[in-house]
């Protein structure tokens, strides 16, 4: 082989510095690392990751320019601006050195990003150093993203009323950038017909190799420190009777919807582990707006937090719904352990996945009415009734399906063999 002699190969990987997509880009780098890749990280000062968390990769800090910046959905877009025009010079110097400096390290293979990094695609094509674009979100949300431009490109935006529940018709569509490759925290047989679409119109080799957090080895990639006396809570609840809630990292509620979660949680006799992040409530520090007595009355049924372990949760056999902002990450963790999900979205990508969710995979209920008397009913409808029923056997036939596919000879399990095999092909090639 044409590799530096007794040197491993280097990836280079660079994350969007939030836990959603930071996630993903570590859980990759731990898959490379296990097939025998060098894994540098270059991250941003906001979201620093901890180095001393993650001995096995190398870092590199790239300016940002954003301290003091309030971490948003809404202000993503200043964010992703500010990086791409603060890291880009940086990077290119990082890149350089470490081209020169091969022979001591390992070649470099390829850079690795996430797709709201576009500076790092300018930066290569000048070095010639080959990329593969990560997308951290469903297959299905890229297209739908397509199909929207497409849409507003042929003047049809905004659609009828009559029109927003139609399905639409298949648009061509759009170009992007000059990567290599795509690699998708996907799996074949979630997301099949999106992936060929976007395969077809790509034009690169796509690498489906989800759910990383089943094919990775397990470490810990959180930005919040997690409560993990939970796990002692949970001991003590039935099988299948705790409802989980999380909205993620990003979302946010106001008072009035966190009061009626609290009323809905309260009035379904269910069990809930409730996971309230600061700052996730506007105007609020944490649940000081809880009506007076909530703790006292829900003390014995209810258990409320700021961060949790949620791969540990959902895999505790107590859990029995995870009611979620249908966050992809958060959708994959609770499609592998089987549990059945209420669907909340507020933004992106989580009202494709929600409908994903409830009308292809059938393994959710969207949460229409977020006032109490409909919260209860949600539940009540998903603990107790037919409908619940079937949607659990369906969870839980996805899971087995899921575990099937990261198995040696699952497709996951074989899209990887080809993405080791496409990433040594670069080393070759110089
Ligand atoms: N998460 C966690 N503890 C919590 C809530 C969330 O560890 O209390 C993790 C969750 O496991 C997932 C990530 O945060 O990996 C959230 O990512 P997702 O894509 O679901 O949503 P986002 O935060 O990007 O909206």
């Amino acid at each position: 082989m044409g590799t530096i002699e007794g040197r491993k190969p280097q990836v280079v990987l660079v994350p969007f510095p939030h836990q959603g997509h930071i996630t993903p880009m570590f859980q990759l780098g731990a898959i490379l690392s296990s097939r025998g890749f060098s894994i540098t990280v270059a991250h941003t000062e906001f979201n620093s990751p901890n180095p001393s968390n993650h001995p096995e990769f190398n870092f590199l800090l790239l300016p940002d320019s954003l301290s003091g910046c309030e971490s948003s959905y809404m202000n993503s877009l200043n964010e992703i601006l500010a990086i791409n025009k603060n890291s880009k010079e940086r990077f290119h110097e990082y890149m350089v050195e470490m081209l020169e400096t091969q022979e001591q390290h390992g070649q470099v293979a390829c850079v690795v990003y996430d797709t709201l990094m576009h500076f790092v695609d300018e930066v290569a094509t000048r070095l010639e150093l080959p990329t593969v674009a990560l997308r951290p979100n469903s297959a299905a949300y890229l297209r739908s993203d397509h199909v929207i431009l497409q849409l507003q490109a042929d003047n049809l935006i905004p659609l009828p009323e009559s029109q927003l529940q139609d399905a639409i018709p298949t648009h061509p569509l759009l170009s992007i950038r000059s990567s290599s490759a795509i690699i998708w925290n996907s799996v074949d047989m979630l997301e099949h017909e999106s992936l060929v679409e976007l395969q077809r119109h790509y034009k690169v080799p796509i690498f489906p190799i989800g759910p990383f957090h089943k094919m990775a080895p397990k470490f810990n990639t959180s930005l919040i420190a997690e409560d993990t006396s939970v796990i002692t809570w949970l001991d003590k609840q039935a099988p299948n009777s705790v409802i989980y809630i999380s909205i993620g990292s990003l979302a946010i509620m106001d008072k009035k919807e966190l009061i009626e979660m609290a009323w809905g949680l309260a009035n379904s006799d269910q069990p809930f582990l409730w996971v309230v992040r600061p700052s996730s409530v506007s105007g609020s520090e944490w649940i000081e707006c809880l009506p007076e007595g909530y703790e006292e009355l829900t003390r014995e049924s209810g258990c409320i937090v700021k961060w949790a372990p949620q791969k540990k949760v959902l895999a505790h056999p107590a859990v029995g719904v995870f009611w979620s902002h249908s966050g992809w990450n958060s959708t994959l963790e609770s499609m592998c352990e089987g549990v059945p999900m209420i669907c909340r979205p507020y933004f992106a990508d989580q009202v494709v996945n929600t409908r994903y969710l409830t009308n292809v995979w059938k393994i959710a209920i969207e949460l229409e009415d977020p006032e109490r008397k409909g919260i209860e009913k949600t539940i009540r409808t998903l603990m107790r009734d037919k409908v619940g029923k079937e949607l659990r056997q369906r969870a839980l036939k996805m899971k087995q399906e899921l575990e099937l596919s990261v198995q040696k000879g699952g497709s996951s399990w074989n899209s990887l063999e080809n993405l080791v095999e496409f990433i040594m092909s670069f080393t070759q090639q110089k």
